[in-house]
């Protein structure tokens, strides 16, 4: 599975703002954003982001296009060949191509896991999925990208129900609520994916249409 090597944090950093990419640690004071905002390297201090929201400087329209397709890549921890396949798929997909790429991603495997609140972040979620933590409609799976339909049920598998982090988790996944496009029960650590997210169901701070732009004119 390629995955980006970068340091996350600096990731947050570049586009100016918190992408909540380490879970809890997100929440802390711990949090790199809370104590260095400015954009990671030499000049990090004193150049604008390229159009980052960060930026006190004006940006092109291309940059403001490539940072929304960025933040959206960074999010998800998808990397550049990836996510061009899934704009491609958007594309042949009725509807908008900027929500139907959102929902593609919404519906990947360890995106769902994350929001199901079975992991603190969607990095995390990627580690428990690769690690065949995992089933899906019953069968092992250790594909994080693994793109979920209506129905799909994804469920803790029933070895991995008894290791500590799981035996453990109920008391966080709890605390977290569920989108209402999923369902959950946590006794039986298992949640299915009722319907496609709408788009308020999906971040706000995400603008899919720049993305489309990006992608348009090239
Ligand atoms: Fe971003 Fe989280 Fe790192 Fe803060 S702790 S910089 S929000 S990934």
């Amino acid at each position: 599975m390629a995955k980006s090597l970068s340091p996350v944090c600096k990731l947050c950093r570049r586009e100016g703002e918190k992408l909540y990419l380490k879970g809890e640690r997100c929440f802390t004071p711990k949090c790199a954003f809370e104590r260095r905002s400015f954009a990671p390297g030499q000049h990090g201090k004193t150049s604008g982001r390229g159009g980052s929201p960060g930026s006190t400087g004006r940006a092109s329209d291309f940059a403001r296009q490539l940072r929304a397709k960025q933040k959206a890549r960074r999010v998800y921890g998808v990397l550049e060949r990836q996510f061009r396949r899934y704009y491609d798929t958007a594309i042949t997909r009725r509807g908008l191509t900027g929500l139907n790429l959102l929902q593609i991603l919404e519906s990947r495997l360890d995106n769902v896991v994350f929001r199901l609140g079975f992991a603190s972040s969607r990095a995390q979620a990627r580690m428990l999925v690769t690690h065949g933590h995992f089933t899906v409609n019953g069968r092992r799976t250790d594909v994080p990208s693994m793109l979920l339909s209506n129905g799909d049920v994804v469920s803790v598998r029933e070895g991995s129900g008894k290791l500590s982090y799981f035996k453990e988790l109920n008391a966080f996944a709890e605390k977290r609520n569920t989108p209402a496009w999923l369902s959950r029960d946590l006794k039986v650590m298992s949640g299915s994916v009722a319907r496609m997210p709408e788009r308020a169901e999906i971040d706000g701070s995400l603008d899919e249409q720049l993305i489309v732009e990006y992608y348009s004119r090239r």
